[in-house]
């Protein structure tokens, strides 16, 4: 399974400060695709698509408080 880390700079993040971090995305047969972003501050975002099609997204700032969570498209 293809696995990619990408270190990113100066992106805004949930907090609204611009830092660096890193992305990661990969690929499976439950999940089809999960793409992590990790702040530097510790702030963190976090999608999963699944084969029916629906999304799920959390945010979590980096003083823990969670900022979205959500299922997408859910049949
Ligand atoms: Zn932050």
């Amino acid at each position: 399974m293809p696995t990619t880390t990408t270190r990113f700079t100066h992106e805004q993040a949930p907090c609204g400060q611009a830092v660096d971090g890193e992305r990661f995305r990969d690929w499976d047969d439950e999940c089809v695709l999960s793409d992590e972003l990790f702040y530097d501050c510790g702030c963190r975002s976090i999608s999963h698509e699944y084969h029916d099609g629906s999304v799920s997204r959390s945010v979590v700032r980096h003083d823990g408080k969670v900022l979205e969570d959500e299922l997408i498209g859910e049949q």
